[in-house]
């Protein structure tokens, strides 16, 4: 549960990331915005779709990139967002 969602549900007293305290924790902000994940996700997107990248909200961000099958030198980048996505996740449990 993100910070957001604690806090609309009244079980916490603040919106904000505590990861990075700069940005309101949103599951968007937890898997893509959140300097933790952007650092990544910048090396890894090609610059021209990075624009389109960070704009996107999350069910479109989740729909383009999970069906977006891409070789990556031996996998699918659709493979490799999804494995960050959730690494991202984990990492802050
Ligand atoms: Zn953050």
């Amino acid at each position: 549960m993100t910070n957001m969602e604690r806090q609309r549900r009244h079980l916490y007293d603040t919106r904000v990331c505590q990861v990075c305290k700069g940005g309101e924790e949103s599951i968007l902000h937890v898997l893509r915005d959140c300097p933790a994940m952007s650092g990544i996700w910048t090396r890894v997107v090609p610059p021209q779709r990075q624009r389109e990248f960070f704009n996107a909200s999350l069910l479109s961000w989740l729909f383009e990139n999970l069906g977006h099958d891409a070789d990556m030198g031996g996998y699918l980048w659709s493979t490799f967002f999804a494995m960050a996505a959730w690494w991202g996740w984990k990492w802050r449990c």
